[in-house]
Parts: C-alpha cells; structure tokens; sequence
C-alpha cells in the first residue's frame, strides 16, 4: 500500500532561514517544530525534507557540504523521537557560475522533480500527502505534484505573485498550526464543527466555509446614510434655452446609499445588519426605506428628525450615459439629542454584535463624541471594526482591525502627490506609516483596476490584482469590498483570505450596472468554481 508524506521546505519552514548555512551547528529545531514532527510522524506520515540549494550552483558551498546537514537533521529527528525518511535537494541554478549546475533543471522548485523523485522512491501516494512551506514557490511546487499544500505566512513570501496554480490550500502562521490542520483535515473528529481545519481540500473550499460561518453573525453599521436614485430617460434633442441635452424620464430606481449601501451588502451575504443613522421626515426617507426593505433591513436604527433633510445622490441616465449627479441634503451638525440617542444605541448594540462597520462619508453623523464613544467600547470589548471613512485620521485611536481607504483617501493621508506610474510601488514604501496614522491592524487600499494592497502589522504587505469582470461600473464596490473584508475577518479568515473574497465580492459588484450589492450565493460560486451552474 501506498505511503502518505509530508514534504517540508527546509529554511524558513524546519529551520530558521539563514542564507545558504551549510554549518550543521547553525541547524536547530524549535520545541514548537519538534512537537510538530512528533505529531505528523505518531499519525503515520513520512516526513520528507525539500529543499533548494542554489548555493552549490552559485559556488557557495560544495555539494558535498549538503551531506552534513542531512546528517545533522537525521541526528535532530532521531534526538527527538522520528524519523527523517528523506533529504531532497535541487542544487541547480540557470544562474550559476559552476557549469554542470548552471542549468534549467526540472528539480527546483516551483518545479515538482523532487517531489516525484522522493514519491517513486518510497512509493507515497502524492494525493494523500502534503506540502508545507513558507514562500508560494512551495506551494506551485507541491500544486504541481498533486500534494495538498499549506504556506506559512511567517513573511518570508514577499512578491505575493499569486495565481489559481500557486494558491495555497491553507495558510498558517507555523509549522504547528500545519500540523494541526494536516490531522484535522485527514482526521477530523466525529464531533467536528464545521470550520476552516475541516474542510474539503481546496482554497476555494476554505473560502467557502468562512461565508457559511459569518451566516449567525450580527453587524452593526453606522454612519451616514443616503438615498441614490437614479433617473433613467431618453434624450433625442437639445432644449431651447442652453446647449444640453433633454432628457425625458421614464423610470426612477432607487438603491440604498452610503452607510445604507454597507448595510444592504451585509444583508446580501446572508449577516443581519442593524443600521444606525440619522435621516429627515421627508420623502425622500420614504424612498429610502421601501430600498432597505427591499433588503430586508430594519429600520428602527434609524433617527428620524425634523433637523436634518434625507441625503439623496440622483443620477440622471440617459440611452445608458450617465449625465448629471444632483446632490441634496443636510450635512448640518447634529442636535444633541439626536447625538445621545446614537450613542445609547451604540450602548446597547456593540456588546452583541459580532462586527463593526463604519461609513463615514464626513456628512455629520459621525460626530467626535459617536467616534470616542466607539473607541471606549471598542476598549472594552475589541469587536471586528472596519472603517470606512473619507477622513481616517479621525479614527486613529478606535482600535480598527482594518481600514479602507482608496487611493486618494491614502495620498491624503500620507501628504503625497498623485502619480499615473505603479501606484502600489509608489505606497508600498509607506506601509508603517499608513499603520501608525491609521492605527488600524490593516490598511486595505483599494486601487479600482490595480487591485487592493494590504498592509497589516508584523506581516509582510501584499497585492492581490483586481479579478477579471466584463465591465468596470464602479459605484458600490467599495461598499461591497468593505462588508466582505469585515464579514471574513469576522470570521477569523486569515488576512489574505478575506481579502481575497472581498476582492471577489467586489469583482461581482462591478459587473452590474448601478449601485449594487453581490450575494451569499453569487460569492460561492465566484471562490469556488465547482459550483458553477449551481
Ligand atoms: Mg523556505
């Protein structure tokens, strides 16, 4: 019968990554990797090491230096109990200055050879064994191979060049959480809750289980609210008195807007929002709530007052060209009393909400003391908090797990010009600062056609590229993008994970005309392309 593996990088995976060291005295195992390679080996696993070693090609160290270390590493596995039932090394490089290993070979990795050569020598089942390690050529080498792969995301993978052929199917801190997910996934409980070590194995799979378990949560959205309208009609002449088009409206189709557009998106990925706000007494309103029932959003968040009038956008359409937004509305400072009956809503809604979501447009709702008063909850019972704001240096102390700014909003932030180059090169360099001004955990700023750069604290930044869609209609997506981000880090996703289902959340939105929200539905079968026609 067949042999199940696990196939380790070396550096950055077994051992700590110190370049080219062949010193077997440099080569240690932590007592978090020992207890890991106890665990993988008492469940029946060969553990197989592969690893690139350039360092012969480059002239660093000789091939033979390379005995030493499996020597080494046989002795360490041993010293603790297990067995090391294999050391593979590719020491090529097309680069090299000794000439038989300066060539193109099919051993290094992202290159699978190895993995095929340790399978046919201890004959392992490729399907039933897995690849751990810490940059996205393991991955493509241990996708290629057939293996199940798992990527440490200890921030040794910095280019972050990621492809459906170089997806990891888990992503871990360590090489303990590995193991752990290894024998979850190859043996999981009878008792088993649904969850992310649980699932089938693919990344899509895992992404998909994080939609499932956000469905129960409760989300609270605040800030300001709007009714966007849009005018849609004809125009075929010019009218009389200036040089513009008339436009003869047939159809007025109202979505909710702004804070409300936040809330109508966590409504269609299956989460029930509560939504907090201020509107007027007015028609407006009316509108605006027959758009939220559509999205079977409650209401009673809602501060209704004479003060203020609703916020509305219209849009006016004609044969498909947008050609005139008219805003109305009051931005005028909130009364007191209006202020004191949100703050006593916040009271009674962030214990028992699972996330937080703040759209700030900077039209008056969120006033300085809404925002302390966030931030001293905050304090006390660290929610998922999201913020979306226009002005995000207001929300520097309220403990944000992430923010979104786009690129504008980011210029604003840093005091940079605008550039027509590589706009992610141009912020990547001011990653730590974005983290201080923001004082967010993430900073996730969304570049519309370039995609979304992620900044998170003690981790490498990374880029995900927008995904493909037909059409780049981009009202709303950032709302979309938003309400995805909070939902999976609500959901304890790793980072990347919701990233990349808020990127695909908001690659939906963009394909449909109008402001418009993706569902529960549609994200599954974007992540998951098995349930395509289902
Ligand atoms: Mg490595």
């Amino acid at each position: 019968m067949s042999c199940k593996a696990v196939f380790l990088d070396k550096d950055g995976t077994l051992i700590e990554d110190i370049p080219y060291n062949v010193d077997p005295d440099r080569i240690q195992l932590s007592l978090e990797v020992t207890q890991a390679l106890q665990k993988l080996h008492q469940a029946g696993y060969l553990l197989i090491v592969i690893t690139n070693q350039a360092g012969v090609a480059h002239q660093f160290f000789s091939e033979s230096a390379l005995d030493a270390v499996e020597q080494r590493l046989h002795h360490l596995f041993k010293q603790v109990g297990v067995a090391l039932s294999g050391f593979y090394y590719c020491p090529h490089h097309p680069d090299g200055i000794v000439k038989q290993y300066a060539i193109a070979c099919d051993c290094r990795k992202p290159q699978p050879g190895l993995l095929l050569r340790a399978a046919h020598d201890h004959d392992i089942d490729l399907t039933q064994s897995w690849f751990v390690g810490d940059i996205l050529h393991d991955v493509e080498a241990g996708r290629a191979a057939n293996c199940q792969t798992i990527l440490l995301n200890n921030g040794n993978e910095t280019e972050w060049k990621l492809s459906p052929t170089r997806l990891p199917h888990h992503l871990v801190s360590n090489l303990a959480e590995a193991a752990e997910v290894i024998l979850a996934v190859d043996q999981p409980p009878a008792n088993a809750r649904p969850g992310f070590y649980h699932t089938p194995n693919s990344a899509e799979n895992i992404a998909s289980q994080f939609i499932d378990s956000w469905q129960s949560f409760k989300v609270l959205v605040i800030g300001d609210v709007m009714l966007d309208c849009y005018l849609h009609g004809k125009a075929d002449r010019l009218c009389q008195e200036a040089p513009v088009p008339v436009v003869a409206i047939a159809e007025q189709v109202d979505f909710p807007g702004g804070a409300a557009n936040v809330a109508a998106n966590v409504s269609r990925l299956g989460v029930n929002p509560f939504l907090l706000s201020v509107v007027g007494q007015d028609e407006s309103y009316d509108h605006l709530q027959a758009a939220l029932k559509q999205h079977s959003i409650q209401t009673e968040g809602l501060v209704v007052t004479t003060e203020r009038s609703t916020l509305v956008k219209q849009r006016v359409v004609a044969n498909s060209h947008l050609l005139l937004r008219l805003d109305q509305g009051s931005t005028a400072v909130l009364s007191q009393e209006t202020e004191t009956k949100l703050i006593c809503s916040l009271f009674d809604l962030v214990p028992v909400c699972d996330a937080i979501i703040i759209s700030d447009y900077g039209y008056g709702v969120m006033t300085p003391k809404i925002i302390q008063t966030l931030a001293d909850l905050q304090k006390d019972y660290q929610k998922t908090l999201v913020v979306d704001a226009k002005k995000l240096s207001l929300y520097q102390f309220i403990g944000a797990s992430a923010v979104k700014p786009n690129y504008l909003e980011t210029l604003q932030l840093l005091q940079l010009p605008q550039q027509a180059g590589d706009r992610v090169a141009q912020l990547l360099p001011h990653q730590d600062k974005l983290l201080h001004l923001t004082g967010a955990n993430r900073v996730a700023v969304t570049l519309d056609r370039d995609g979304v750069l992620m900044v998170e604290k003690n981790h490498s930044p990374f880029h995900l590229p927008t995904l493909p869609a037909p059409t780049h209609h981009t009202s709303g997506a950032g709302d979309t993008f938003v309400s995805t981000l909070t939902l999976a880090l609500a959901a304890d996703a790793p980072t990347l994970t919701a990233a990349q289902l808020a990127t695909a959340a908001a690659a939906i939105v963009v394909t449909q005309p109008g402001t418009t929200t993706c569902t529960a539905h549609e994200l599954r079968r974007k992540v998951d392309p098995s349930l395509c026609g289902k």
